[in-house]
């Protein structure tokens, strides 16, 4: 295989990052929730897994995107407020693929929206000058003070009244990448993203990982300039390290430590199939561990725990499972990945991970047919059919595997809209069960049957 083709197919699957930055107020949240998704609550059981607001998916027609809203932190004294301010730009211009650069119409154009100009205009990257609040006709009067930055082109919009947005994002449009080309098209690499907190001993575990490969062919460029992807083989089985620079590279930036790494752990997640998601031993699986793997879990990737450190933890017989207890109840969402104990230091039981990920890359991309979906599933609907609606018995008539990379099933029934979100979770679980799929995420859709 040529290294382009490699490359073409790692550009594919990737959904562009839009940051949005800008002053406080300015109406960057305003924006940011125009324009994500919105999509079921997702059920955590957990305090402090919630979803972090500030990111999200999005479409603009049929182009996926994640949107990131850099603002969202604590009133702070003004001079703190610019310095933060300095932060999360330069955080998003490192990790962004586009920025829209949100300034306030009502409240002209202010020496700190300047200072960021400065900033943005060095990017080799698109950046999107935008004056909000641009409500109604009369409020283009304002926008001649904000062409002083000397920019080309301003959009005008309204976050709050939808106004001028149609414009702006079919503009922004035009860099974003086109949607994953389906699951049809077999990749022979497993694409494994190195996901976790600073420090936790990622960047030992790439080094560690591609000293055991047999082969190493030369890195190839990702997605964005830094973005450095390590095709490696072991045995006869070959995978891709994604984002290997990204790991790499350590952060200059010292105060926004945690959403770097949410922030890295999106982008490098979204080009792979899989994360090793990497937790230090010693501190075993805190909140940020958690929120991360929340992000997988939401991403649908396929996952495996790496608890490592291993080496510095004293052990007796009960010391593992303690570790396996606490993580499962920690990340009671994500009960399906493997955990590994490794120490990335010594390289004990780094090779271990491998055989965990063939077999949950096996069953990420297993398909079952329609007949065995539906001849498997049959005694379960009859006896656990879904609960009346409106007074009317649903029955499902008809199952069948959609998709694989999580494997998805969809289930026909009179009114989708009735199911409860138990029985969806009943039906996941014996989905998993009866077909093994019990590695990895699985996914259920409910459609409206025909007559
Ligand atoms: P952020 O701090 O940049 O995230 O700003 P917010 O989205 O929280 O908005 C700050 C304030 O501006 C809120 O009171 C919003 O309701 C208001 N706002 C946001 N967009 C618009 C708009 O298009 N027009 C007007 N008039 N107000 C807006
Ligand atoms: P990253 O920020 O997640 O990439 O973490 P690093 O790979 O830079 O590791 C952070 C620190 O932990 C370094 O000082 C490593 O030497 C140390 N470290 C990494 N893995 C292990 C391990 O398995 N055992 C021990 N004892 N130290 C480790």
């Amino acid at each position: 295989m040529t290294k382009t083709s490699e490359q073409t197919r790692a550009r594919s699957g990737a959904r562009r990052v839009i940051a949005i930055v800008g002053r406080p107020n300015v109406g960057k949240s305003t924006l940011f929730n125009r324009l994500a998704e919105r999509k079921k609550a997702i059920i955590i059981d957990q305090p402090g897994v919630t979803r972090d607001r500030n990111y999200a998916t999005g479409h603009w027609y049929d182009l996926p995107f994640i949107i990131v809203d850099t603002g969202g932190f604590e009133p702070l004294a003004s001079e703190e407020i610019m310095i933060q301010m300095r932060e999360q730009t330069t955080l998003a211009m490192e990790e962004a693929d586009i920025i829209i650069f949100l300034m306030d119409g009502q409240a002209g154009l202010m020496a700190a929206d300047r200072e960021l100009a400065d900033l943005l205009r060095r990017l080799a990257k698109p950046v999107f000058y935008v004056v909000n609040k641009m409500d109604g006709p009369k409020s283009e009067d304002a926008l001649p003070d904000f062409f002083r930055l000397g920019v080309a082109e301003i959009y005008s919009i309204s976050s709050q009244h939808g106004r001028g947005i149609d414009d702006l994002m079919d503009r922004v449009a035009l860099h974003l990448a086109p949607a994953e080309d389906g699951d049809e098209r077999e990749e022979e690499r497993v694409r494994i993203a190195i996901i976790g907190k600073p420090n936790v001993g990622k960047s030992s575990l790439v080094n560690k990982i591609l000293g055991y490969a047999r082969t190493i062919v030369n890195p190839l460029p990702g997605t964005t300039v830094d973005a450095i992807d390590t095709p490696f083989s072991i045995g006869d089985k070959n995978y891709l390290l994604v984002d290997t620079a990204g790991i790499r590279r350590k952060s200059r930036i010292s105060l926004q430590l945690e959403k770097y790494s949410v922030m890295q752990a999106i982008r490098t997640m979204e080009r792979s199939h899989l994360a090793l998601l990497v937790i230090d031993a010693q501190e075993g699986m805190t909140e940020q561990d958690a929120k991360i793997a929340g992000l997988a879990y939401e991403s649908g990737r396929a996952a495996v725990v790496v608890v490592n450190k291993w080496d510095l933890v004293a052990k007796d017989n009960y010391t593992v499972g303690k570790y396996v207890l606490d993580i499962r109840d920690k990340i009671k969402f994500m009960d399906y990945a493997p955990i590994v104990f490794v120490s990335a230091l010594s390289g004990q039981r780094v090779a271990k991970i491998f055989d965990q990920v063939d077999l949950v890359y096996g069953q990420y991309t297993k398909r079952i047919s329609t007949a065995e979906v539906n001849k498997g599933m049959a005694e379960i609907l009859s006896r656990h059919p879904p609960s009346r609606s409106l007074g009317r018995q649903q029955s499902i008539a008809y199952v069948t595997q959609a998709a694989i990379k999580p494997p998805t099933f969809v289930f026909f029934v009179r009114d989708p809209q009735a199911i409860h979100f138990s029985y969806e979770r009943f039906l996941i679980n014996q989905i998993r069960e009866t077909f093994s799929f019990e590695q990895v995420p699985v996914r259920v859709i409910f459609r409206k049957k025909g007559k």
